[in-house]
């Protein structure tokens, strides 16, 4: 059925704003390029590109009679504190099970940032040694049990909230937002540029774009480090989402583009060139990215517009998709 229809709990101010970014344009040289920011999207706890998902979410909790949402993540889990936000907002218990996902020696890693905030908004936060996997895991069905065992009602959101059937909806009304703010900006963007991790944001923009009369690029930046296992996540989830949605069409392999060389090594460590986007995205244009995702996904699209993959004739939009509060657990990088 069209995505209209599908149950939606506003959690967001609406659509999120899209402004150019002329400095990083002019610096760059070749392609002009926009931003959509998902980072300013809500008012709850800084919102982010979890907080659109959960919108397509929450009725499914509601209609269960849940009381606590069970959700999973790393220690500085952007995912898990937009959870505890939600379940302040709506009135509900969290629980978070917060993995060793990042071995970053930051002594305060596991208190400032998210999980600093997430505690605030009253939710019980679980530490848990485990390292990355996106997948799902035992220690969050634990969890699901010890709710249950307390006679409280647990709704599972699993890691990004993507392995959800409704994880790649909130996305693929962002692709409808875009289509319908293009308009009133008289502009087209040709790419789109979006980090991808556990799936679902991508997927579903994949899936919205495809049901639009004009095509596009999204193209996905890998901040994985585990290449193959998220390109098969956008995958499958990009073709669930489009069933859900009604478009009456396979998706083709060459509509699902996930690209590796920014990740580095692993998850959650940033390279040399997340560092320089960082820093200039910083400074030509006062938007603040973070060192696990957007950082890595920037400096994609600096690469990808001056080495040319990006045609200067193109309207690019980087799809910002939050996490600045990491940011306080990489503090030992920015000291000079
Ligand atoms: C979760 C997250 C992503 C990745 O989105 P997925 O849907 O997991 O691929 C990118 N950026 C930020 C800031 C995130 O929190």
């Amino acid at each position: 059925m069209p995505i209209a229809d599908f149950a939606r709990y506003p959690l967001t101010f609406g659509p999120s704003p899209v402004h150019s970014l002329p400095r990083l344009t002019e610096y760059l040289g070749g392609a002009t390029i926009w931003a959509k920011r998902e980072d300013v999207n809500s008012g709850l706890a800084y919102g982010g590109n979890k907080t659109r998902k959960l919108e397509y979410i929450i009725p499914d909790a509601i209609a269960q009679g849940a009381d606590t949402l069970v959700s999973i993540g790393g220690y500085q889990s952007n995912h898990t504190r937009q959870v505890a936000a939600v379940a302040a907002k709506i009135g509900m218990k969290a629980v978070l099970v917060q993995e060793k996902w990042v071995d970053w020696p930051d002594s305060v890693n596991d208190r400032v940032g998210n999980i600093l905030l997430s505690r605030i908004m009253g939710a019980e936060v679980r530490l848990d040694p485990a390292g990355f996997d996106i997948g799902i895991r035992d220690s969050w069905n634990r969890a699901l049990d010890d709710v249950r065992a307390r006679g409280g009602k647990p709704y599972g959101i699993p890691a990004g909230a993507s392995e959800h059937k409704f994880g790649g909806l909130g996305f693929a009304n962002w692709a409808d937002e875009v289509q319908e703010q293009e308009k009133e900006l008289g502009i087209f963007f040709d790419t789109i540029i979006v980090c991808t991790v556990t799936g679902s944001t991508q997927a579903g923009m994949i899936a919205g774009f495809a049901g639009q009369d004009r095509p596009r690029r999204v193209i996905g930046i890998d901040a994985s480090a585990t290449l193959d296992k998220a390109r098969e996540q956008v995958a499958r989830i990009a073709r669930n989402t489009a069933a859900l949605i009604g478009l009456n069409r396979e998706l083709r392999e060459d509509e699902i583009t996930v690209l590796e060389g920014w990740a580095g090594d692993l998850y959650g460590i940033p390279v040399q060139s997340t560092l320089d986007a960082i820093r200039l995205s910083g400074s030509l244009e006062g938007m603040i990215i973070d060192p696990v995702y957007e950082g890595k996904s920037m400096a994609g699209l600096i690469d990808l517009v001056r080495n040319g993959v990006i045609p200067k004739e193109s309207n690019v939009l980087y799809a910002h998709l939050g996490g600045q509060p990491a940011l306080n657990a990489y503090s030992a990088l920015f000291t000079n």
